[in-house]
């Protein structure tokens, strides 16, 4: 008789299938391994969750693998584990986790094909060469990189902000030449280590003592406290035992800056992972991590289903970065599923940051997880001071107060740099008529059009529908059209009109787009020259700059109101997390914050006594509701051609579910906030439980209806467990 295997097929439904397994495979079955299938009318490819498996259905009813795609599993047997954790804690269907588990060219038939890495050098011939010209500052600097380090790979070319475009005419120019393989002498670099102080010395003792056995850590440290080096030194430790080390980072969180001082350290021992590589780079890094040849993975999201040989240790930098949760699909916390797999792997998961999450802060409440601090800046730095700017009756020229602006004036005449931030890009957020008030509003979307107007169009920021910036009000032709509020392209403008001498640069997703400018920037304002950054939240995160003194928030009022009852938690984090990129030792940093409520007790809190008791006020709150993380949430959502549909939909799996009692609360279907959204109206069932186990069996009966449901046609549902957003 053939043996039947169970396989996890991409498809929408929540369960795996079984299937013959033919002996004209010639190989005996193994988890983890990849088929072809058929599955209806197609040939899909799968994976192998469970062998030696039995079933009712006659055998002659039941379909045969085609072919097997590799001769040992592609994902090891924990993954498959993991995978099959993973559907069931978030509710999503078995197939789609395992398939999102794999590199995507694993997810095809095709056989894996290993893209070897193309590593430079500088060419013996260069004194020979003419010298680059000295305003292709790219290239020389690239040049210089290439020199210090010896080798370096394509790869690494392109993770250090230079893309081929500078690359390629130093390689053509025959200022660089190829070379073979990463030699060893890469060793040279290995970097100077600091002597740790007190606290950093105490946070990689304990951390080092659990190393071999799972345990929680949270490393609290103010930004340049000194926690990469705390992450160095544990990695060090785990390496001397021939155990790998998983990294994690946020999703812009990687810069060339950390790379290089992983890459320094470790040689020749650390792979990326993130999605800025290409699927056969992803392929090939991942390959050199499970083979063991690799060490260390410094990765985002994904990265945390990485095969590991020999996993000894698990850090996550900037726990409480919302980049860390996938937003679609599979709606996974990778920060969490880190700390299932240093369960799984008996090993410690270190999770660190400057502004902790609630729930992290609530588990180290709970004694679950276990606190290190770092409370000095390391190196003998300052922490910035902060001052509330009160903004009501001042006027504002173009957003920016007169006590901001003199304040540049100040820190630019002293030889310093300022940021001014405002998490809003774009020109202005709402182009007004100022005859008849017409709005620009988006026809697909409940939001208003923000202007572009170096593009000359007007685009939602929700749908990304675009339309030509018009000039005269489409509705009673009045050419006296207002823009209403800013955005950091009207305040780069505003700020050229005032320092016209400085140079400007403004960083968010409109001027950072292009691969590699974001470090081109970023290189130019390391030169330590007086200039202004202004930019949105893409500044808070992963750079520091060390000659910026002053730091200017022009608006921070809209999180503090918003809708979501984490939104004074978002905007804390966020405001400590901009704050903290200025100043260093000699350079100590001021931070200015406009607001319209400066007696706001969150904003008081923050600024007089810093995150930690601002942190802990709103926990005590969420206490007092028995809010996340005190309770366990999830969000049923869905969406449809119009508002009645989703919310009836909602209102039936509602009906299947117990009513609310002390224990389970559930709240809903409401329309979202922005309830139209690219033409599509959405509404959400939001379920809460004292108890983990309860919002399971609830979710279960809630995802068992929801299948079974006759739909509208073009209605789309999903659940989201331990949800980040309510809407
Ligand atoms: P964080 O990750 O908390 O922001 P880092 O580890 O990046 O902090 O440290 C900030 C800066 O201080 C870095 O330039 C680092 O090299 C330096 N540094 C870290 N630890 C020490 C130490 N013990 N003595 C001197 N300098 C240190
Ligand atoms: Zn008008
Ligand atoms: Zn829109």
């Amino acid at each position: 008789m053939s043996k039947l295997v169970t396989i996890a097929v991409p498809c929408p439904l929540r369960r795996g299938f079984d299937y013959l397994w033919p002996d004209t495979l010639q190989l005996d079955p193994e988890i983890g391994m990849r088929v072809t299938i058929p599955f209806g009318p197609r040939r899909l490819v799968g994976v192998i969750i469970a062998t030696d498996v039995s079933n009712d259905i006659p055998s002659h009813k039941m379909k045969a693998v085609l072919k097997v795609l590799d001769t040992r599993p592609t994902l090891p047997p924990d993954l498959v584990e993991l995978g099959c954790w993973g559907a069931e804690y978030y509710h999503h269907p078995i197939g789609d986790c395992i398939q999102q588990m794999l590199p995507v060219t694993l997810r095809k038939a095709e056989q894996a094909k290993e893209k070897p890495a193309q590593y430079w050098q500088c060419s013996d011939q260069i004194h020979r060469l003419p010298p680059l010209s000295t305003r292709a500052h790219k290239q020389r600097s690239l040049l210089a990189i290439v020199q210090q380090s010896g080798q370096l790979s394509r790869r690494q070319i392109k993770d250090l902000g230079y893309s081929n475009n500078i690359l390629n005419p130093l390689i053509d120019g025959g200022y660089l030449s190829k070379a073979d393989a990463p030699s060893a002498n890469t060793a040279h670099l290995q970097a100077e280590k600091p002597t740790l102080n007190r606290e950093q010395e105490a946070a990689v003792g304990a951390i080092t003592a659990t190393l071999g056995r799972f345990e929680r850590f949270l490393l609290d440290g103010v930004t340049g406290s000194g926690k990469t080096e705390v992450y160095l030194r544990a990695i060090e430790s785990c390496l001397a035992r021939g155990e790998q080390v998983l990294v994690l980072i946020p999703e812009i969180g990687l810069t060339p800056q950390t790379l290089q001082r992983f890459e320094q350290r470790f040689p020749a021992n650390v792979s990326t992972l993130h999605s800025g590589l290409s699927d056969g780079e992803r392929l090939h890094n991942w390959q050199k991590i499970q083979s063991g040849e690799h060490k260390i993975v410094l990765g985002t999201r994904s990265a945390v289903f990485t095969p590991f040989n020999n996993l000894g240790l698990i850090i996550v930098d900037e726990e409480h970065d919302a980049s860390y949760k996938q937003q679609d699909g599979w709606r996974y916390s990778a920060r969490d599923i880190a700390v299932k797999r240093g369960s799984d792997h008996h090993c410690p998961v270190v999770l660190g940051s400057a502004t902790p999450s609630l729930d992290s802060l609530h588990n180290i409440a709970q004694s679950r997880y276990r606190l290190l601090e770092l409370r000095e800046r390391a190196g003998g730095a300052s922490a910035p001071s902060i001052r509330l700017l009160d903004i009501r009756n001042e006027s504002l020229d173009e957003g920016l107060s007169k006590s901001l602006l003199d304040a540049t004036t100040r820190t630019l005449n002293a030889g310093n740099q300022a940021l001014v931030f405002l998490n809003r890009r774009g020109f202005s957020p709402q182009l007004q008529c100022h005859s008849c008030g017409w709005l620009a509003n988006c026809q697909a979307c409940d939001a208003k059009m923000t202007v572009h107007f170096g593009r000359r169009e007007l685009r939602c920021h929700h749908c990304d529908a675009s339309e030509p910036l018009p000039t005269i009000c489409p509705q009673c032709h009045n050419h006296q059209l207002i823009y209403q509020g800013p955005g950091t392209e009207r305040l780069e403008l505003s700020l050229r009109r005032h320092f016209p001498d400085v140079p400007i640069y403004r960083i968010d997703r409109d001027t950072t787009s292009a691969k590699g400018s974001m470090q081109s920037l970023v290189n130019d304002i390391r030169t330590g020259k007086p200039c202004i950054l202004v930019g949105t939240q893409m500044l808070a995160k992963g750079h520091h700059f060390p000659d910026v003194t002053l730091v200017g928030i022009v608006d921070i009022d809209g999180g503090l109101f918003s809708a979501d009852f984490r939104g004074p938690e978002r905007s804390g984090q966020l405001l400590i997390q901009v704050a903290g990129r200025a100043g260093r030792a000699d350079k100590p940093g001021t931070v200015y914050i406009q607001t319209h409520c400066p007696d706001h007790p969150a904003l008081q809190a923050l600024v007089n006594s810093g995150y930690q008791p601002f942190a802990q006020q709103l926990l005590a709150e969420r206490r007092l509701f028995s809010l996340p993380p005190i309770s366990f949430s999830a969000v049923i959502r869905a969406d449809a051609t119009s508002l009645q549909g989703a919310e009836d939909f909602l209102e039936q799996i509602k009906a299947a579910l117990p009513l609310g009692d002390t224990q389970w609360s559930i709240v809903g279907p409401l329309p979202a906030p922005m309830t139209r959204k690219a033409g599509r109206f959405r509404a959400a069932l939001i379920l809460q439980a004292e108890r983990r186990s309860l919002l399971h069996t609830q979710l279960h009966t809630a995802c068992h209806i929801g299948d079974q449901l006759n739909k509208p046609q073009n209605l789309r549902w999903s659940v989201d467990v331990d949800p980040i957003d309510l809407f």
